[in-house]
């Protein structure tokens, strides 16, 4: 699928024109509305489903008249049969118009910016670039997502800062960007229902990996946030839900192609994912880390995609002459504390007691610890033998941490929020046997055998001379004309 492609004969609906009209002519509308059972089978069989099917199946969804079977059998239809560029052009509408679509002052039209990523292990981006946009001059109205899979969820790493509220109205976040400039806030009834629907839905239904699904989703979220501007990181490697470049690029088209028909300017970017973005993997631990970060500190490679995203969209937006004058800005953002500032206005905007949501953000990195949820006990690993550290990789150790209660089985299932990982060591050093290379926090009893011999291989070392470690950002997909 190009990325300058566009949909049907009708001009795309403006940005954020959620009113359906937009769309009308993108595909044949039909006469009479089908029954569930006859568009399962229609899209089981390989069948393209027109627009009044996919509208009919999403009204379905939030009106409570399909069933947990319908939308699961539906949601593995098109898993496997797919759909095209249009269905989901059409899908990512119907979702966006389940609910309300958020209106802002006319003055803000330009600066109104956010940035989604497809899920990764370690991946707290989105805490720290959403105050460094604000600190450049941007809205950032992000709706975000909880853990999905084995990945981490943006909402669940707030929620380990004490009193955070990722429930807001829309009235309530216009409020938020005016006080802050950002805000992180969760789907919900008023916002993209039908998506918070599916979503809990493809999490057990071993539906995530689907291209128009994951497209759907991201973008309808998006869509009802009337942006000038988006970047979607989208993680290709072991612990991505496509571990393939090539496939993670055909997604990276797609979200630009999409968001392009619908009138949304989108760049995706390529990033790695086989190893943990920086050093901290878990909840509480990952606010820690995205804190450090904004000290203008903190590991490389979190930093590096930071600024490279935030530059992406400073530039796409109109706010830099270019991607690096965008990135500079950004790591300036950062090393100056405004960001910082920008975050803590956040929290304690979003229900952080200020006392807290000042001592979080100028506390030193130990007295942080002593306010956020810790787990109950610590546990190293030792490297096995000596040599240089290849790769870490990410899926096993994600895989642990779920178990030990740092992502959810169930819908709703509470979280160990302290529970998490720290590497002790980076890719490319040079590490003797015996010296730790991992901490586990924990709060139940001691790692078991399995889940120490998981770790244990997650750990890969080699014979190489110590390198420096590549940065995760492989390419940028640009939306047309830019
Ligand atoms: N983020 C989302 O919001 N949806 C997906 O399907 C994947 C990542």
């Amino acid at each position: 699928m190009a990325a300058s492609m566009t949909v049907g004969t009708g001009a795309p609906p403006a940005p954020g024109d959620l009113s359906g009209e937009g769309s009308q002519g993108l595909l044949e509308p039909s006469p009479e509305p089908k029954q569930l059972p006859e568009l399962i089978r229609m899209k089981r069989d390989g069948g393209r489903l027109s627009e009044a099917d996919i509208r009919g199946f999403v009204a379905a969804v939030v009106n409570g008249s399909a069933q947990g079977a319908q939308i699961g059998a539906m949601l593995m239809a098109i898993r496997l049969q797919g759909m095209d560029l249009e269905e989901t052009s059409v899908l990512t509408q119907a979702l966006a118009q389940s609910g309300q679509q958020l209106e802002w002052p006319e003055a803000w039209h330009q600066q109104l910016v956010d940035k989604h990523s497809t899920g990764g292990v370690g991946d707290k981006v989105s805490l720290v670039l959403a105050p460094a946009l604000a600190a450049c001059g941007c809205k950032v109205p992000m709706i975000s997502g909880r853990g999905l899979g084995h990945t981490g969820g943006t909402l669940d790493k707030l929620e380990s800062i004490p009193g955070f509220n990722v429930t807001q109205s829309p009235e309530q976040m216009q409020a938020l960007l005016e006080q802050a400039g950002c805000c992180i806030v969760g789907q919900s009834e008023q916002l993209v229902p039908a998506d918070g629907i599916l979503y809990a839905a493809r999490d057990v239904t071993a539906t995530v990996d689907s291209l128009p699904l994951i497209t759907a989703s991201i973008l309808s979220k998006k869509l009802v946030e009337g942006l000038s501007a988006l970047v979607i990181d989208v993680k290709f490697g072991g612990a991505a839900v496509f571990p393939n470049q090539e496939q993670a690029r055909e997604l990276a088209r797609t979200l630009v192609g999409v968001g392009a028909s619908l009138g949304l300017r989108v760049a995706a970017a390529l990033t790695a994912m086989d190893k943990p973005l920086g050093r901290c993997v878990g909840n509480a631990l990952e606010v820690e880390e995205a804190l450090l970060c904004m000290d203008g500190a903190g590991p490389p490679d979190l930093r590096d995609l930071v600024t490279t995203l935030g530059g992406a969209l400073l530039w796409l937006s109109g706010h830099a002459g270019t991607q690096a004058q965008g990135a500079a800005r950004v790591a300036a953002a950062l090393d100056d504390g405004s960001a910082l500032g920008r975050f803590e206005r956040m929290l304690a905007a979003q229900g952080v007691d200020p006392g807290l949501a000042r001592a979080l953000c100028s506390g030193s990195p130990a007295e942080r610890r002593q306010l956020l949820p810790r787990a109950q006990e610590q546990e190293e690993l030792l490297a096995p033998a000596d040599g240089t550290v290849e790769l870490v990789r990410a899926l096993p150790l994600a895989l642990v941490l779920h178990e030990l209660g740092a992502g959810r089985s169930r819908a709703g299932e509470p979280l160990r929020l302290g529970v998490g990982a720290e590497l002790l060591v980076d890719v490319g050093q040079r590490l003797r046997r015996g010296t730790p290379w991992l901490r586990v926090h924990r709060d139940g009893p001691a790692l078991s055998g399995p889940q120490r011999r998981a770790l244990q291989e997650a750990l890969v070392l080699s014979d190489r001379a110590p390198f420096a470690p590549p940065s995760p950002f492989a390419e940028l997909v640009l939306p047309p004309q830019q």
